[in-house]
């Protein structure tokens, strides 16, 4: 049995070692074009601010020691074609000379890539994305001297870096299309307290903006021209939002979904018999919605992988689905949600009514007692939750984690009213914020 993987981040090194454990008579084989295997993407911006002390930190294994557990790992090696029917696999290598590959079963764990709207092509110095440990290196590199940063895009990872320049001593602009910062992610009445924490770190928003140019002075950025005007900056960091990785998996037949992403059964296999796909570039369903999404997390690619490595080497293994959790902070501010927004839910034409809860995250004579504020969502006439928001300080929202437990099993807002949860002052009020709100709503 040869087990191939294309890609070795999260999704594919968790195949890799699965479907080692499941089978290791198994010989397998992972190709990644890139110079770094099972790396925490999720962890550059933290290095470019300074929490964490360099991008070699973020590796969690080499080749070296994956060669060690049995698997055969070759850096600098692209995937560029698939025979589907004969079951093998052209690689280019770095020298640029091309081989082919035999498989039994293959696993397309390509990911996303960063969009780079064609203004952000100008060849310039000084203009970024952050998708992996080079582009991390690259803005690091760029860092040296700047004074001014310009950040395209509003998401979580547009506003981690708003906080990591900051930290950096950079004044930063935060530019955007649409109406607000965090407009995919919370509902308005939260994106504006997000809006508040960036003006209260002097972070410059101006949404309502299109980039429309770059200007360049001597070979770099000096700008961007937008809807609104120039805007002067020696940094530019694009972060508009991702594409999947479909090429490959086209050539060889694999069906794309409607979200962009690969369709899989919930066995991770495409539409072509042995060929399997995990993790960013790879359709799930949404458990509270049933329908197909393209939700690029880091948890998410790593449990697809592990479904897709368990069958791979025979066994038997399901993906359950994701509820839409997410989780990130900005400065002090930490911002989590799952299920749906009242927005999402009311796009969906769901019949949904929310509640909204401020108090503090613990008992608010304790000390060190900060604001928390907590929308829940539910379904009128059933009471199913549908979602939450929370805003509060970085250590406090984690408490999704009790709604995304009761979104998996597709819980009432009663089920929440009446669960026995922790207490002590230290750590929340009597009546935690989450069962106030279940109470109000229910
Ligand atoms: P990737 O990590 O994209 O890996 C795919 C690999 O495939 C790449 O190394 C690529 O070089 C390789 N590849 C592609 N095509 C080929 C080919 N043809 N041949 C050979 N190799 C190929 N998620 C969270 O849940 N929480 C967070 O806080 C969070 N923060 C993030 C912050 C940043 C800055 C970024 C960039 C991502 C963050 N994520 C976060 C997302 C998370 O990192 C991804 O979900 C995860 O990395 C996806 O893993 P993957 O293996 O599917 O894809």
């Amino acid at each position: 049995m040869r087990i191939v993987i294309v890609g070795g981040v999260a999704a594919g090194m968790s195949a890799a070692t699965r479907a080692k454990r499941q089978n290791p008579q198994a010989e397998v084989v992972v190709f990644e074009r890139g110079d770094y295997i099972s790396y925490g993407a999720c962890g550059l911006p933290y290095v470019i601010g300074g929490d964490v002390e360099s991008f070699e930190k973020l590796v969690a294994r080499t080749p070296e020691r994956m060669r060690g557990e049995g698997v055969d790992v070759r850096l600098r090696h692209e995937v560029t074609g698939v025979d589907a029917k004969a079951q093998t696999i052209t690689v280019r290598e770095a020298s640029g000379a091309a081989h082919s590959e035999p498989y039994d079963r293959l696993l397309l764990a390509t990911g996303v890539s960063a969009v780079r709207p064609d203004w952000a092509e100008t060849g310039a110095a000084g203009i970024h994305v952050l998708r992996d440990i080079p582009d991390g290196e690259a803005i690091e590199a760029s860092l040296k001297g700047a004074k001014r940063a310009i950040i395209v895009g509003g998401g979580y990872i547009g506003l981690e870096l708003a906080e990591a320049l900051r930290r950096r001593g950079l004044s930063v602009v935060l530019l955007e299309r649409g109406p607000s910062v965090a407009g995919r992610i919370l509902d308005p009445e939260y994106q504006r307290r997000v809006q508040q924490e960036l003006d209260k770190n002097e972070v410059d928003v101006r949404c309502g903006v299109n980039v429309e140019a770059v200007t360049v002075m001597d070979g770099r950025v000096s700008g961007v021209q937008t809807s609104g005007g120039l805007v002067r900056g020696d940094v530019l960091i694009v972060a508009v939002g991702v594409r999947p990785n479909v090429a490959l998996a086209q050539s060889a037949g694999v069906g794309i979904g409607k979200t962009g992403a690969i369709r899989v059964s919930n066995r991770q296999e495409t539409n072509v018999q042995h060929i399997y796909s995990a993790g960013d570039n790879t359709e799930s369903v949404n458990r509270v919605t049933r329908r197909k999404v393209h939700v690029p997390m880091g948890l998410t690619a790593n449990r697809m992988g592990r479904v897709a490595g368990v069958n791979m080497a025979g066994g038997e293994a399901h993906f359950p689905g994701i509820v839409g959790s997410a989780i990130f902070k900005t400065f002090d501010l930490g911002v989590a949600r799952s299920g749906l927004t009242q927005h999402e839910a009311d796009a969906l034409g769901l019949d949904a009514v929310s509640v909204d809860v401020e108090s503090t995250d613990h008992a608010g004579y304790y000390v060190d007692a900060a604001p928390i504020a907590v929308r829940l969502t539910a379904e009128r006439g059933t009471g199913r939750l549908l979602g939450s928001q929370i805003l509060g300080h970085p250590s406090s929202v984690k408490r999704i984690d009790v709604i995304a437990t009761l979104l998996h099993s597709r819980s009432k807002i009663r089920d929440l009213a009446e669960v026995d949860l922790a207490y002590a002052p230290p750590f929340s009020s009597v009546w935690d914020v989450l069962l106030v709100a279940a109470g109000k709503l229910h």
